[in-house]
């Protein structure tokens, strides 16, 4: 059993598209019943995203080239902000959810996984 995410520099990850990455950011905020307002690339240098108070997203274009985990991880974090605006007990145990939940969607949908 491995433990954590997998280092970045011990893969070469084919990055996904632009476009792709919004997707799943959609497809996210419909899971999680949240409508961001717009969804921004670009790259930020210090951190992997942010959340406006207008419900504007920004996420690092790092993120890209990045494990389909650790893009979940992010993206559901800046979503659920849009709920939970602080990082307190309800904020951890509605992320801890929501990854799970989508760990078990990628297992179960065999057209994502790559061969
Ligand atoms: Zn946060």
């Amino acid at each position: 059993m491995s433990h954590g995410l997998l280092a970045g520099d011990e893969v070469t990850l084919e990055p996904i598209s632009a476009d792709a990455f919004k997707g799943e950011v959609r497809a996210w905020a419909q899971r999680i019943g949240v409508e961001p307002g717009e969804i921004h690339l670009r790259l930020m240098k210090r951190k992997w995203a942010s959340c406006s108070s207008r419900g504007r997203l920004t996420f690092d274009t790092g993120l890209l080239t990045q494990t389909a985990v650790f893009r979940d991880e992010v993206i559901v974090h800046e979503l659920l902000h849009l709920k939970v605006p602080n990082h307190g007990k309800l904020f951890h145990t509605l992320l801890r959810a929501h990854i799970r939940e989508g760990q078990v969607y990628r297992a179960s949908d065999t057209g994502m996984v790559s061969p």
